[in-house]
């Protein structure tokens, strides 16, 4: 993707220049990886270790121009990539630096926030654990995918599944208490057995992990493993394999009290990752680094509580691109996409992510703000056919709550109640 992108002449200042609300999260893009795992959409390339230093530096500046645009104190912060630890530990530990010193860190340092870092197992040492627990970091995201080898080599992921354990003690080790792990399934050539022993390999961790995300491997548009499905050279995993494999993992992780609190992810009660559920329930954050998206909501008067419109953007998506610009206008990056405020773009929004959590989305709240932008009858009814379908509970605390089935169909539905809210 390096380089596909163009700059507008906008900056992210512009999506910022008018009244918002002080956003209460961070988020944070390191771009740099081991290898570009070929399933992979996401603004990544390969690691030469020689711009890791001019990286922070630009991140620096652009925290910088970002501060004063935060909460304070923040409540969440994610870095997440690409591989955020392949950064060398003497970066982090002038990272985490210049983050305490350029924002208020106390409810995270006073365990009431949450500061996570994606980890790649290879790259996780004691050094690296140390580094970051001291920086305020409070939790780690770690990338299993498979324990199985065959199914990483499928993922063209190099690690060795060995290492995924030992990662994960070694945060436990240097006092890095919440913890969590990725999973992926439908993998091509995976039987739910695999898939089985992948999760009851998860699930036997030692300290336990807290949270764990699992996703169907999905085919992106431009990714090269997506070509090379359209080639024929191997065979999705089956629709019905997927379903199987769906099912069987949320009754396993319940009974082993991991709760299902978004379509993707689950965790112990009060484990749930506060920086997804930010992003999920649209709220306000900050975003530094390359092809790193924001979203600030106005403040002041609101056409409705129920999805406060807010400024969207993304900075560019290219590493030399993001730091000329970042160097060239004070801290802020060039972006490529600048959606402004828009009410009715905000209600789908909320619908789309909301709907996938287990809290559901408010329906009383959902119609009136409908009703604000037009004639709300035909979503009225969209709601009443995915009842009578099974697809969402009759009523739960007033909430559109997705049911067991409903979670297969998650975005169908949520489709359908987008396409019903009024133009
Ligand atoms: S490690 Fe993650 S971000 Fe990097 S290429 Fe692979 S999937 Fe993409």
């Amino acid at each position: 993707m390096q380089g596909e992108a163009q700059a507008s002449d906008q900056t992210a200042r512009d999506a910022l220049s008018g009244p918002h609300e002080p956003a209460r999260s961070l988020y944070l893009h390191v771009p740099f990886c081991f290898h570009k795992c070929h399933y992979c959409d996401f603004y990544s390339f390969v690691d030469t270790r020689d711009r890791q230093e001019a990286f922070v530096d630009a991140l620096a500046l652009e925290l910088h121009a970002l501060a004063p645009h935060a909460a304070a104190p923040l409540e969440t912060i994610f870095v997440g990539g690409g591989t955020p630890s392949l950064l060398r530990p003497e970066l982090w530990e002038r990272l985490t630096r210049h983050i305490g010193e350029t924002f208020d860190l106390s409810h995270i340092r006073a365990g009431r926030g949450e500061w996570t870092v994606e980890c790649n197992p290879e790259t996780v040492t004691p050094e690296l654990m140390r580094v970051l627990r001291d920086g305020g970091v409070n939790r780690v995201s770690v990338g299993a995918q498979s324990f199985d080898h065959r199914h990483l080599k499928a993922l063209e992921r190099w690690h060795d599944p060995e290492n995924v354990p030992r990662a994960l003690a070694l945060a436990a080790d240097a006092g890095i208490e919440r913890r969590s792990l990725d999973l992926i399934y439908a993998i091509p050539g995976q039987t739910l057995g695999d898939w089985k022993r992948d999760v009851e390999t998860a699930l036997a961790i030692d300290p336990p992990i807290e949270h764990i995300s699992c996703y169907a491997l999905t085919y992106e548009p431009n990714t090269a493993m997506t070509a090379r499905l359209r080639r024929g050279e191997f065979q999705a995993a089956p629709d019905e394999l997927e379903v199987e494999m769906y099912e069987w993992l949320v009754e396993r992780l319940r009974v082993a009290g991991l709760e299902r609190y978004e379509v993707s992810n689950f965790a112990r009660r009060g484990a749930e990752c506060a920086h997804n559920l930010a992003y999920w329930r649209q709220r306000s954050w900050l975003a530094a680094g390359p092809s790193a998206s924001g979203h600030v909501r106005t403040a002041g008067e609101r056409a409705n509580a129920f999805a406060p419109p807010g400024n969207r953007w993304k900075n560019v998506p290219q590493l030399t691109a993001w730091m000329d610009g970042v160097k060239r206008s004070e801290g802020w990056s060039p972006v490529v996409e600048h959606e402004t405020p828009d009410d009715r773009r905000a209600i789908i929004e909320r619908v789309m992510t909301g709907l996938r959590l287990r809290e559901g989305l408010d329906e009383a709240s959902l119609l009136e703000a409908a009703a604000t932008i037009g004639d709300a009858s035909e979503l009225r009814a969209t709601i009443a056919r995915a009842r009578a379908s099974g697809l969402l509970y009759d009523d739960i605390d007033g909430h559109l709550t997705l049911t067991d089935r409903g979670y297969l169909f998650a975005d169908g539905v949520a489709a359908d109640l987008m396409s019903t809210i009024p133009s």
